[in-house]
């Protein structure tokens, strides 16, 4: 599973010719910014390149993007996947979610807080809506002081 920096990597990848336009490139570095903003006021990491936003390949050899911005307390996320990323869903789809590290004894991943999802009808839509996704945790982000995350987290372990 490799991963590629946003400016490292081709639009085409993850979009059709047709839709890898500068413009589409350039909201997508705006997006990747964000991510790094949040990153930098958590002190925290920008995805696992510290580019906010960046390529990432399966297994299987198909291409998505994801991003992030996290620290101990929280993390910030982000995904666009084209048509048949996964299996059985040929569909784009953009997904964003805001998750505290599980505190229970058998460790189950991450604790969702917040998400929002857009199912768009183009590459170019998608990145429209990662546009607005990632305003969105950029907003939660400056409304919600990163310690209190964990206290808005319904799957809590009881104390
Ligand atoms: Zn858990």
């Amino acid at each position: 599973m490799e991963k590629v920096a946003l400016l490292d990597g081709e639009p085409t990848w993850v979009f059709p010719p047709e839709s890898a336009t500068p413009e589409v490139v350039a909201a997508l570095a705006f997006s990747g910014a964000r991510l790094r903003e949040i990153a930098k006021s958590l002190g925290g990491r920008a995805g696992w390149t510290g580019s906010g936003l960046e390529y990432w390949q399966s297994a299987s050899g198909k291409w998505k993007i994801t991003g992030g911005a996290e620290n101990p307390q929280v993390t910030f996320f982000v995904e666009l996947c084209p048509p048949g990323f996964y299996e059985c869903v040929e569909i784009w789809t953009v997904h964003a979610e805001i998750a505290v590290r599980c505190d229970h004894m058998v460790d189950c991943g991450m604790h969702r807080i917040e998400s929002r999802h857009a199912y768009p009808r183009t590459g170019a839509a998608c990145v429209d809506s990662l546009d607005e996704l990632t305003a969105w945790l950029l907003t939660r982000h400056q409304e919600v002081p990163p310690a209190t995350w964990r206290s808005r987290d319904r799957m809590a372990a009881e104390v």
